[in-house]
Parts: structure tokens; C-alpha cells; sequence
């Protein structure tokens, strides 16, 4: 299976994603952990990244793309994988179905995690006092929210008109949350 995980930064994601991925038996590609390990390592890919990750703005599509266009051809995508922050822009949809179209695959689905905005910031800021991340702070994570508002959001649009959306009330205990994600998943 080949799915894509969206929701908005605070979601839950990230956890979801690693359990489906086990479950499913494919990769979890996250582009948010590919880009800390490179800038942890400071590779290339990582200075290209680093100063929007710290703003809290998307790093650039031709960056993002290409990064995602390697990984995404390695064996272990090849049959199943979760996608895990990717795409988050009208361009990214665009390379990523033409990833997909030279692969010759298709997704099977988009789960999209229903949250309620004021209950994720303040998770963040929980998060914040332990994550060490620095895009951390209150005031980037309020504008980490807005930009998922105006790029992202509207890949819902793309993707429901394509039949492929999946909608899962993301609020609650992981597990419950897991649990919602698998009975809802397209058999
Ligand atoms: P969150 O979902 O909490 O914002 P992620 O770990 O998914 O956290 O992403 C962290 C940061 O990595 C983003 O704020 C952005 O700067 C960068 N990033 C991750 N995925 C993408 C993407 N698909 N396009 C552009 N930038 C990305």
C-alpha cells in the first residue's frame, strides 16, 4: 500500500506514520526526519535546508523534490510506503505524481489527520520544552500553522477530488488513534 499522512504541524504524524509503516511492511519517509539528520550531519542538503526549517518556512520545492525522487526510488518504497510530510505544495503533488507515473505506481490513499488548531500549539509547546527543536518556539510554531493553512491545505482539495482522502479524527491517545487510522484504511 501507498499512502500518504497529512495534518497539520503538531498532528501526530510522525507516530502514526512509524506504526503504519511497521504494519504495513513499507518505508516511512519523512521529509521533516530526513532534513534534521542532514542538518545534524551538516551535509549539503542539510545548509540548504537549515535556515527555513529554523524560520519556520518550507524549504524550497527543487530542494525538497529531489530529495524525495532519491529516496522514493530505493527498493524498500518500491511496494508499500508512508509519506510523511511530503507533499506539502501544489508543486510537490505535481513531482510526485510523476515520480509515482515513472514508477509506474499510484497512490492507494491520503489519510488526513482532523485535529483542532488551539489543542496542537499548545501541544507543541509541550513538546518544545523537551524537543530541543528550534523551530520550537511559540512564535514559530504559530507561523509553522499558517503556512500549513494557506500551502497545504489545499492539497486536501487535490487529493478529495481524486477520490483519495481519508479522514481520521486525529484527537485522542495515540493508540485510539492508530487504531481509527487502520479500520478507516482502504482494504
Ligand atoms: P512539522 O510537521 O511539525 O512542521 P516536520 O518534521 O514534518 O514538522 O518538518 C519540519 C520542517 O522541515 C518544516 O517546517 C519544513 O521547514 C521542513 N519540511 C519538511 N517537509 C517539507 C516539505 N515537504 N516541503 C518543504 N519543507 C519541508
Amino acid at each position: 500500500m501507498r499512502l500518504l499522512i497529512m495534518g497539520p504541524p503538531g498532528a501526530g504524524k510522525g507516530t502514526q506514520a512509524v506504526e503504519l509503516a511497521k504494519r504495513l511492511g513499507g518505508a516511512h519517509i519523512s521529509t521533516g526526519d530526513i532534513f534534521r539528520a542532514n542538518v545534524e550531519k551538516e551535509t549539503e542538503l542539510g545548509q540548504a535546508a537549515k535556515r527555513f526549517m529554523d524560520a519556520g518556512e518550507y524549504v524550497p520545492d527543487e530542494v525538497t523534490n529531489a530529495m524525495v525522487k532519491d529516496r522514493l526510488a530505493r527498493d524498500d518504497a518500491r511496494d508499500a510506503f508512508i509519506l510523511d510530510g511530503y507533499p506539502r505544495t501544489v508543486d510537490q503533488v505535481e513531482t510526485l505524481d510523476k515520480i509515482l507515473s515513472s514508477l509506474g505506481n499510484k497512490l492507494d490513499g491520503v489519510i488526513s489527520l482532523v485535529v483542532n488548531p488551539e489543542e496542537l500549539i499548545q501541544r507543541l509547546l509541550k513538546r518544545a520544552e523537551t524537543s530541543g527543536r528550534a523551530d520550537d518556539t511559540e512564535a514559530v510554531i504559530r507561523h509553522r500553522q499558517e503556512v500549513y493553512t494557506h500551502e497545504t491545505v489545499p492539497l486536501l482539495e487535490i487529493y478529495g477530488s481524486r477520490g483519495l482522502v481519508i479522514d481520521v479524527d486525529g484527537m485522542g491517545e495515540a493508540d485510539v488513534v492508530g487504531r481509527r487510522i487502520v479500520d478507516a484504511l482502504p482494504s
